[in-house]
């Protein structure tokens, strides 16, 4: 079995638009044309079981929209033998937090995403830390994107390493995952700030990227069961980063881990 925890699709009307705005703006190629269906046949062609799709809201009009979008995924999705999860999108300028957190959880999502440097925000600001503190009251699982985002090189970075340490002090949180192995581009800072903390890291995107060696040390520090397989698709290529992961040439109770036990209870699937 294999859990993608990470991965983006959009509606079909928009899917083509956002996916040409994303690519120029983070100067990066595709893998997919961003539609649920082509997901789809991606996690065929790579034998992944389940994705996690994660909705980034760059403002906070958006909460009605992308939540009704997820909805409906989870809805479609849910007794297929290939099954579309989405969490939900939330803003950190959203008026009455609490109770969106309150719908949110009330709507059946398992977790949100949250995505500092597209929400204008940094990652320990008192408007995350509240998110957070109604996260774990509601035990919902709270991804972020974490470390250089390629859509805002040249600006402050605003989910560094030192900064989630900082949020950790102030709201800590066992269903908290940082994305791209703790922080994109920012490796040599995880180990020294985050490792062995209780806090999941996903491979979002990173793996074509960091080297088996890096990948190792962090995975030694940090323990395999707080890492979670992800690909940050259309941003990647899922059968590629499967096969990374295969060339490490990790024991099997390790990758299995890895692919889909953490992500399974992290999930409470
Ligand atoms: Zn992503």
């Amino acid at each position: 079995m294999i859990i993608d925890f990470h991965t983006h699709i959009f509606p079909d009307k928009i899917a083509d638009k956002t996916i040409s705005y994303l690519m120029e703006k983070g100067g990066i190629p595709s893998f997919s044309n961003g539609t649920a269906s082509m997901l789809i046949n991606k996690m065929i062609e790579a034998d992944v079981d389940i994705s996690v799709a994660l909705p980034a809201m760059t403002t906070p009009k958006q909460f009605d929209s992308i939540n009704h979008f997820a909805m409906e995924i989870n809805e479609r999705y849910k007794n297929e033998s290939k099954r579309i999860i989405s969490f939900a999108g939330i803003h950190p300028d959203c008026e009455d937090i609490g109770g969106k957190m309150r719908f949110i959880k009330d709507s059946g999502f398992i977790g949100i995403k949250l995505h500092p440097d597209y929400q204008g925000t940094f990652i320990n600001d008192e408007k995350y830390v509240r998110i957070l503190e109604y996260a774990k009251e509601y035990d919902l699982v709270a991804v972020t994107h974490s470390g250089v985002d390629c859509g805002f090189l040249g600006e402050p970075v605003k989910c560094t390493p030192s900064l989630v340490k900082d949020l950790i002090k102030k709201v800590p949180h066992s269903k908290l995952v940082l994305a791209h192995m703790g922080a994109n581009e920012m490796h040599n800072e995880v180990i020294d700030a985050l490792c062995g903390l209780d806090v999941y890291f996903d491979t979002a995107y990173v793996l074509r990227f960091i080297g088996e060696e890096k990948f190792k040390e962090i995975l030694k520090r940090h323990g395999e069961d707080k890492i979670l397989f992800a690909t940050d698709t259309p941003w990647s290529d899922i059968k590629n980063d499967v096969n990374i992961i295969k060339s490490f040439g990790l024991d099997k109770k390790t990758e299995n881990k890895i692919f889909y036990e953490n992500a399974k209870s992290l999930l409470g699937i």
